[in-house]
């Protein structure tokens, strides 16, 4: 140990007397700066002895760091939460995490996925977010690095490495609340249009304003055409839209609504604070009181019988006769509207079409086989937002090639 030390300071030390030798003689500023000037080469030739691993390993580190990032966005975006302070801690047992706990990957293989200090379980979706974000990083190294030529193609791999922890946290976060929140979708626009405009390699573009131009036609294209496909859903297939005998009871029960012969749980009903369960109540009756020929709507977050507004929390049970009801129903929602802009500002118009055309064939194809297994009913939903993440990084890597190589030949 006292030998390991003595060699450090002896290490510092040289290092200390020739910073100080080259500040105390302006004649050697000059020669440096000279080299520099006189044959700019130099610099790209000492990057390009840079070997190609040393680049894959930093990538893969640094996107298990950013994982590590991601796993706080995506406990604590959707729940509003500051994502900067309080500092990470145990959700369990509130015991902030030092740092030398706050390792990627590595901690959660060490602690065994439990709290250090109450034992608490950690998910293993912190891990997998980890190691998905690294591998990810990795990959758009592969796919986009060059290591002769690091200073270059270095920012290109990292626009898509950001486009890709994008990606990450946005699908987690759909799969569990249903929600892509605001600061992730247009966070997401201002970085694809800043990154278009800084690297005309993004697009593949001659000059920084046509990318800059590229990414605004890729924004604008993958909100337009989301919102018609919402749009044309809504005149399509409505809402579900549920004919009742005339005369039929239903009842709002603390968890469920039960109608004839079925119950429904309010957390299958409702996944979005915008989800509304509306009727028109031939008669309606609450705890203490009743009511006649009143149009209801139920959300999450508000009880409207006629023009009185009431907490759903304060109405335990409300009985209703009715003829017809109407559930909530939409495959995609205006989050995933901002979601393919987003994602169109970095990858352009022609990413937009292949990644809404084939989401829509891997939620299918998911949809279906979930089926097969009975693993679902065929009316409850999925969020939307996960197949078209996984469609644009197949783009990124795959698709966008055979689409020139089809369509430009
Ligand atoms: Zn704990």
């Amino acid at each position: 140990m006292i030998f390991a030390i003595k060699t450090l300071n002896h290490t510092l030390g040289l290092w200390t007397v020739d910073l100080g030798l080259w500040a105390q003689h302006p004649a050697l500023w000059g020669s440096s700066f000279g080299l520099l000037v006189a044959d700019p080469g130099q610099w790209t030739r000492s990057w390009a002895a840079v070997p190609y691993g040393f680049w894959s390993l930093c990538f893969f580190v640094l996107g298990c760091i950013v994982g590590s990032f991601l796993n706080v966005c995506i406990h604590r975006m959707p729940l509003g939460m500051s994502i900067v302070s309080p500092p990470s801690h145990c959700p369990h047992c509130k015991y902030s995490i030092p740092w030398y706990l706050n390792i990627p990957l590595l901690t959660w293989l060490v602690l065994r996925g439990r709290c250090k200090n109450c034992g608490a379980p950690i998910s293993v979706r912190y891990f997998i977010v980890e190691l998905l974000t690294g591998i990810a990083f990795l990959g758009c190294w592969l796919k986009f690095g060059n290591h002769l030529h690091p200073l270059s193609s270095i920012p290109v791999a990292l626009a898509f490495a950001v486009l890709l922890a994008g990606l990450i946290a946005a699908t987690f976060i759909d799969f569990e609340h249903f929600i892509i929140p605001d600061e992730i979708t247009f966070g997401g626009i201002g970085v694809g249009l800043l990154a278009s405009v800084l690297l005309p390699r993004l697009h593949d573009a001659p000059s920084h304003l046509s990318s800059l131009l590229q990414g605004l036609i890729g924004a604008l294209a993958g909100a337009v055409v989301v919102y018609a496909i919402l749009r044309l859903g809504k005149l399509l297939f409505g809402r579900h839209r549920l004919k009742l005998v005339p005369g039929t009871k239903i009842v709002f029960g603390e968890a469920s609504l039960h109608l004839p012969g079925r119950e429904i749980f309010y957390d299958d009903l409702f996944y979005r604070k915008s989800d509304a369960v509306v009727l028109r109540a031939q008669t309606l009756e609450l705890i203490d009181r009743g009511y006649k020929d009143v149009t209801v709507r139920l959300s999450p977050a508000v009880l409207e019988i006629g023009d009185e507004k009431m907490s759903p929390d304060d109405v335990p049970c409300m009985e209703c006769v009715c003829a017809e009801i109407v559930l909530p129903r939409e495959a995609m929602g205006m989050g995933d509207v901002k979601f393919m802009s987003a994602i169109g500002a970095f990858i352009g118009w022609q990413g937009v079409i292949f990644s809404l055309m084939l989401s829509s064939m891997i939620g299918a194809a998911v949809g279906l086989i979930l089926i097969i297994l009975r693993r679902r009913e065929f009316s409850s939903r999925m969020p939307y937002g996960p197949y078209i993440a996984l469609a644009a990084v197949i783009w990124v890597f795959i698709g966008k090639k055979y689409w020139f190589a089809l369509f430009q030949p």
